[in-house]
């Protein structure tokens, strides 16, 4: 494993103004020591370990328009050897639709995670789904209204949650969205949703849903020895903050952020994961079946 260097940068308050509590310094997930943290976490051989990845901006370099998105070849024939090795488990956690996860990550094994948890550990009853159903699709009429305004911007209707996509926008633009979107946050409360921040995304999910809950219920689950989750976003924030000490957190790109590493972007994921499977190749209890 060859170092990108030795960089250390210092988190800050968003363009947003989102903040994140704990500002901290982050590594570069390619320096020496935060590579002894990931040796460390991959090598309790009796334990499993658990890959996790967002999928937008993480997996897949963002595009113009969310249908547009790929995972880069190279990343799923490295996913698809990550999730042979024994006491591997690799999982998508992402905003998305079940059906887009299916479409964007074809590879055998990988566990999928779409909408927040809400299709996947956190699945809500029947009576729930349907409620959260009615809800948003009252939220998207309204969220229509609000965006219509911005050319470029359009709302997704997802079934259980709702996103307002913003990629085309320029940063003034956005930033005169996000504001209309606040003001309306209120009423989406009363619907029992509430918003969560992606890349160039906001998302309406049902109050109390998050990556946090859903990497919990994922490693109560799987209890494994120790767990690597990559995210980009505001959004994967709670899945960094529900990790244990001696887990391994990747912010990817430049955003703020709590996450104790960082790579700059979707190509270093693919990187990690050649560097990762050549490291579990080299240790002989470890290697494929
Ligand atoms: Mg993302």
């Amino acid at each position: 494993m060859t170092s990108i260097g030795f960089t250390c940068c210092r988190t800050g308050a968003g363009a947003d103004g989102d903040t994140f509590g704990a500002m901290k310094a982050t590594q570069s997930l390619f320096s020496r020591a935060a590579w002894a943290a990931v040796q460390k976490a991959t090598r309790v051989s009796k334990r499993r370990l658990l890959l996790a990845f967002d999928l937008d901006g993480t997996l897949a370099p963002i595009a113009s328009r969310p249908a547009r998105a790929r995972v880069p070849h190279a990343t799923l024939a490295w996913l698809a050897k990550a999730v042979q090795l024994p006491d591997v488990r690799v999982v998508v956690v992402s905003a998305r639709p079940l059906l887009d996860l299916r479409r964007l990550v074809p590879v055998a094994d990988v566990e999928r995670i779409a909408q927040y948890g809400l299709e996947g550990p956190l699945a809500p009853s029947a009576a729930k789904r349907r409620r959260f159903r009615r809800a948003a699709r009252l939220i998207g009429q309204r969220l229509h209204q609000v965006a219509a305004p911005f050319r470029g911007a359009f709302v997704e209707q997802k079934g259980l949650s709702v996103a307002v996509h913003h990629r085309a926008l320029s940063p003034r633009r956005r930033a005169a969205l996000r504001a209309r979107l606040r003001a309306v946050e209120p009423e989406m409360r009363e619907h029992g949703f509430e918003t969560q921040l992606g890349d160039r995304v906001n998302d309406f999910v049902p109050v109390g849903y998050d990556k946090g809950r859903a990497i919990r219920a994922l490693r109560a689950r799987v209890r494994p020895g120790a767990t690597i989750f990559f995210g980009d976003s505001a959004g994967d924030e709670p899945a960094f903050a529900a990790l244990a000490p001696a887990d391994v957190s990747v912010c990817v790109g430049s955003g703020p952020t709590a996450a104790r590493y960082r790579v700059r972007g979707p190509r270093d994921v693919a990187r990690f994961l050649s560097s990762l499977v050549a490291e579990r190749m080299q240790q002989p209890s470890l290697r494929r079946r």
